[in-house]
């Protein structure tokens, strides 16, 4: 057999047999796991970079694979989105969110929002207001403590369905954050129009901070117009003491990473709300 080269299409390479078949094995997989329930999510802080308390958490979806343990993420989610999959997985994480909150809240803890991320297809899917207001009215959880976190990318474009999801989610008062900020190319007036409430810098920026002069100033006029819009400013991947006292020169709102802690099964959360963070 020949190696491949360019317009040399040779379907039948036992290697794109055996990544075919590995994800139509994972695929099959992820439905058992969502029928078994073999998923959980955990919690990562976002401090508050003057107060050093808790501001809010992220939920990130694990999936417990009965064999391989915990498997990340970005190994299901881009399969979940291809498949359709996302939406029942999408239900899943909202539902579970609320859950905790209303478990949190009936143990007597300070009452904290929860963020959820939430693909593009399910904004496509459309009715995702409807279910977010039925999931918090079932656990009797308030709208302010839900949070929609929703990547940069997916927002793209003027998409007039993704639009009005996004202004239908914010009139129940569940606050909205733009994710993975500084990879897309949306623009200041489009987040204007969309009333996001939070934006928040992709990591690769944080990691930008203190290597380049070019990464403080980035940064710097991203803290500068989000303020003037009235969105509050997370930083996340924050790793180091040394980027952290950058952001706080540079009045970033609050900041999410290693640096305060890992993304962290529920029962940790208690006793990270109770003390301070960050000195
Ligand atoms: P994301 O939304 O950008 O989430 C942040 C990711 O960065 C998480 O990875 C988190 O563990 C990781 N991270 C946090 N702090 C640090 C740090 O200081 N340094 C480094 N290097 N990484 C840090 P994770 O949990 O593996 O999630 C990966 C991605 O999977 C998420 O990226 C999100 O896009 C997606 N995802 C996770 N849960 C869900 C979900 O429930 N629904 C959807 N649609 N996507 C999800
Ligand atoms: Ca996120
Ligand atoms: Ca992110
Ligand atoms: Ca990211």
């Amino acid at each position: 057999v020949k190696a491949a080269g360019k317009g040399d299409y040779d379907f039948f390479r036992p290697e794109l047999y055996a990544r075919l078949r590995a994800r139509f094995e994972l695929e099959q997989a992820l439905m058992q796991a969502l029928e078994q329930n073999q998923f959980v999510l955990h919690y990562q802080p976002r401090v508050d970079t003057l107060s050093g308390e808790m501001a809010s958490m992220e939920a990130l979806v694990r999936w417990i694979h009965p064999e391989r343990g915990l498997v990340s993420p970005a190994e299901f989610i881009p399969i979940a989105e291809n498949t359709g999959l996302i939406l029942r997985l999408g239900d899943m994480v909202m539902e579970k969110a609320c859950a905790q909150i209303a478990a949190w809240k009936a143990m007597q803890l300070p009452e904290l929002p929860v963020s959820i991320n939430v693909s593009a297809k399910q904004f496509h899917a459309g009715k995702l207001h409807q279910k977010l207001s039925d999931c918090l009215r079932k656990y009797n959880v308030r709208a302010d403590l839900l949070e929609v976190e929703i990547t940069e990318s997916s927002m793209m474009g003027e998409d007039n369905a993704i639009m009005e999801e996004l202004a239908a989610i914010r009139a129940l008062g569940i606050k909205l954050l733009v994710d993975d900020f500084g990879t897309g190319y949306s623009s200041l007036s489009q987040l204007q129009r969309l009333d996001m409430d939070i934006l928040k810098i992709d990591r690769v920026f944080t990691n930008e901070l203190d290597k380049s002069a070019e990464g403080k100033i980035f940064f710097k006029a991203i803290v500068s117009m989000a303020h003037a819009l009235d969105m509050t400013v997370v930083a996340e991947g924050v790793e180091s003491n040394a980027q952290l006292a950058l952001l706080r020169e540079l009045n970033c709102d609050e900041i999410q990473g290693y640096f305060i802690s890992r993304p962290v099964p529920a029962e940790q959360i208690p006793a990270l709300m109770q003390k301070l963070l960050l000195l």
